[in-house]
């Protein structure tokens, strides 16, 4: 399976059914600013990114009217969590995760 050029067409690494997939770290609540609410959750001192729907609640995505393909989309980009920013594309764990997830993504967004 080829690292696709752009994350724009895979968004493998932001689908997840667990509730705490992503955690904040450090100043990622204050990075997200006055939406923080709307995107993130506390469970004891711990804040997480929201999830619904087994993804990031930030997660949006769009089917190009030409060709069809899937267009995913963060909503928070520049101000994504520090765990986002880390994950580099082409890395054993972007591999791993779209190892483990691409296909049942694909099933999803084209269902
Ligand atoms: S970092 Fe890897 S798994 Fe995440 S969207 Fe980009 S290519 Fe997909
Ligand atoms: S914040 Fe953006 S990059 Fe991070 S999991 Fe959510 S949609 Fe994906």
């Amino acid at each position: 399976m080829s690292t696709p050029a752009d994350c724009r067409a895979c968004g493998a690494c932001c689908f997840s059914d667990s509730p705490t997939y992503v955690r904040l770290l450090g100043d990622d609540w204050s990075l997200l600013g006055p939406e923080a609410e709307r995107w993130a959750w506390f469970e004891a001192n711990r804040a997480y990114l929201r999830m619904e729907a087994g993804h990031c609640a930030a997660l949006a995505w769009s089917h190009d009217p030409g060709s069809g393909a899937v267009r995913f989309h963060c909503s928070i980009y520049d101000r994504r969590p520090t765990l986002c920013r880390e994950l580099g594309r082409g890395s054993p764990e972007c591999e791993a995760e779209r190892e483990r997830k691409q296909a049942e993504v694909l099933r999803r967004v084209t269902a």
